[in-house]
């Protein structure tokens, strides 16, 4: 989850653009899932609304960039599903708020998976079933928490969150918490300017309790500081759930050589996310002319959902109008950044994510259902098969399997 949204602009944008990326072999992901796909793709950031699952939000047909429908169509076999909770004020009474929203999102993938759609998709508790699932030909879902305030002051809700599938937490999102410091501050939350604030003594205690129930530890959204101190203290590898590279396009939330080295060492992943602002650099008269768009059409803190909707259509229009002149990211602006990241830290510590549902999207993989093209610009680019494998899933894979075996080796020294 990631603000400001350009999902809107970015469907108009690709109904403008030819891509020229369509998949052409026979083997393309781009074909209705096979029962037994050979190369297993998988996103590991989507995000959902509260209400998913519900009469509103229909999980396989909704309007959403990610739902079961075009999971299929795009040859997307998994995705990690975000309980996403936004940051506030630290008190009781947000932290309560936080979990009971966590709660719903939770309850609103289980009710996808168990009672909905059975027979089409499959929540995945251990990295092996991530195989199993789509071998029997169903979708894969994950869960990944995103944003350590929900834990509060409190680490037992981890173990709770456990049981409930949570298989990644990303410490920290906008704005510090009650375990790290954040890659961007927020001045309403009293935060200092500079993102120096690292991992703090509950964080370091949260990072040992995930080692030892079997969790990831994501380090997108954090401060600097926050992603060295986290692969210092994990005993297992981490991971950057969806985050791009700050040596191809300078951005707070972008990862730097440093780190990448750091993230790599400890044998972790970095996936990176297709989310235009953090793939392309924004220059100051483009920033200049969206902070005057939202002015004049009312933006608040809802962003473009709470607008209303003749206000909301003046907002597109705009929004069109500005990327006419400062064109998007496309699906090779994506492939530039993983380009350089394989070629500075190996391609066993490279995947994809998409930050769907929070903003993310870029002009030729808008939503699952065109997943085919990232995998075609890949091919494009030289990427064998089993490159390929490894950055789609086969990596993040390695990832959650070595955090099983840490976990299991603390329970047997604990016997
Ligand atoms: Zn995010």
């Amino acid at each position: 989850m990631t603000s400001p949204r350009t999902s809107v602009l970015l469907v108009a944008a690709a109904a403008l653009a030819l891509c020229a990326c369509a998949p052409k072999d026979g083997r393309s992901i781009g074909a209705a899932a096979s029962p037994a796909p050979k190369l297993i793709t998988l996103d590991s950031h989507d995000d959902i609304p509260l209400d998913f699952a519900t009469a509103n939000v229909d999980p396989a047909t909704a309007n959403l960039q990610v739902n079961l429908d075009k999971m299929k169509a795009g040859g997307l076999n998994a995705g990690f599903f975000i309980v996403y909770v936004g940051q506030t004020a630290r008190t009781d009474e947000n932290y309560a708020k936080a979990q009971a929203d966590a709660e719903t999102k939770f309850a609103a993938i289980h009710r996808m998976a168990e009672d909905l759609y059975p027979n089409r998709i499959e929540i995945a508790y251990r990295a092996d079933d991530v195989a199993r699932i789509a071998g029997a030909g169903k979708l894969v879902a994950a869960i990944g928490i995103e944003n350590g305030f929900v834990l509060g002051k409190s680490l037992e809700k981890l173990d709770k969150y456990y049981e409930l599938g949570a298989r990644y937490v990303t410490l920290v999102h906008n704005g510090n918490n009650d375990l790290a410091g954040t890659a961007q501050p927020r001045k309403d939350l009293g935060d200092p300017a500079e993102a120096t604030l690292g991992v703090t003594a509950l964080g370091a205690d949260a990072i040992a309790r995930m080692n030892r129930l079997g969790i990831m530890v994501d380090v997108s959204h954090g401060s600097k500081q926050t992603a060295l101190d986290a692969i210092r203290l994990s005993v297992a590898p981490v991971i950057a759930s969806h985050s791009a590279i700050a040596s191809v396009s300078p951005h707070a939330r972008n990862l730097d050589d440093e780190t990448l080295r750091a993230l790599r060492d400890n044998g972790g992943v970095v996936q990176v996310v297709a989310f235009d602002p953090y793939l392309r650099r924004q220059s100051d008269d483009e920033l200049a002319a969206l902070r005057a768009l939202r002015e004049r059409v009312g933006f608040a803190t809802g962003g473009a959902e709470a607008l209303p909707p003749d206000r909301r259509a003046e907002y597109d229009r705009g929004l069109l109008d500005i990327h006419a002149q400062w064109p998007l990211a496309t699906v090779k602006t994506l492939a530039d950044h993983i380009d350089y990241a394989v070629k500075l830290i190996g391609v066993d510590h490279v995947g994809i994510s998409s930050d769907f549902g929070g903003g993310g999207g870029v002009i030729g993989w808008n939503d699952a259902a065109e997943t085919g093209n990232v995998t075609a610009e890949l091919r494009a680019r030289g990427y064998s098969d089993e490159d390929i494998d490894k950055i789609w899933s086969g990596n993040l894979v390695r990832v959650w399997r070595a955090v099983e075996a840490e976990a299991a080796r603390q329970a047997a020294a604990a016997r």
